[in-house]
């Protein structure tokens, strides 16, 4: 248990600062001249505030995500106009191709959703793995290589990359990444 209560030294007397009934705990982790009663309920009052304190900031700390957000949309500078200074529609085209990125936003995205430890372009040596999932004791537990189409993947690059001593699979698809992410955790718990 932790506690950042406030601190009193322990005196004399023995007696729990804060209820002045019973006695200081003997507990050596214990440094507040408290008994072991008072220390829980410090404990809960501080967990509380904390919370509360969490709360406001998380609060706080949106509403000026929102601000800026409205802020950035509405500026003008973004405009394209034409020569007779009229807003023009935006020039970009629609992607005709799924990048490799989306794949691994998407596995990082699903993952990071059901808690799971994914990073993307993990660097090792002179290897850069599109995305690893590590294990509570941050160790690698699995290594996906990405590629943008099924014909496009690399067998000799998997084998280069097994020789990490973790598994390593391919996923060209984003339906094949959705599918993988549930297969995921059941596979995660039973290896
Ligand atoms: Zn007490």
């Amino acid at each position: 248990m932790h506690i950042h209560a406030p601190l009193k030294l322990a005196y004399s007397g023995k007696k729990c600062w804060r209820c002045r009934v019973r006695r200081v705990t003997k507990d050596a982790s214990i440094h507040y001249g408290v008994c072991k009663g008072c220390y829980k309920a410090l404990c809960e009052e501080q967990n509380a505030e904390d919370a509360k304190l969490w709360k406001i900031n998380d609060r706080h700390r949106k509403k000026e995500w929102r601000k800026k957000w409205v802020k950035q949309i509405k500026t003008e500078e973004r405009q394209p106009i034409d020569l007779f200074g009229n807003a023009k529609p935006s020039q970009i085209k629609y992607p005709r191709k799924t990048p490799e990125a989306e794949i691994q936003a998407l596995i990082f995205g699903l993952l990071f959703h059901k808690g799971h430890d994914a990073h993307l372009e993990v660097c090792e040596a002179a290897c850069r793995f599109d995305v690893v999932v590590f294990d509570d004791d941050k160790k690698a537990v699995i290594i996906v290589e990405t590629k943008r189409s099924r014909e496009l993947v690399d067998w000799e690059q998997l084998s280069r990359y097994r020789k990490t001593g973790v598994p390593v699979i391919s996923i060209s698809d984003l339906g094949e990444a959705v599918y993988f992410c549930k297969w995921f955790s059941k596979w995660f718990r039973e290896r």
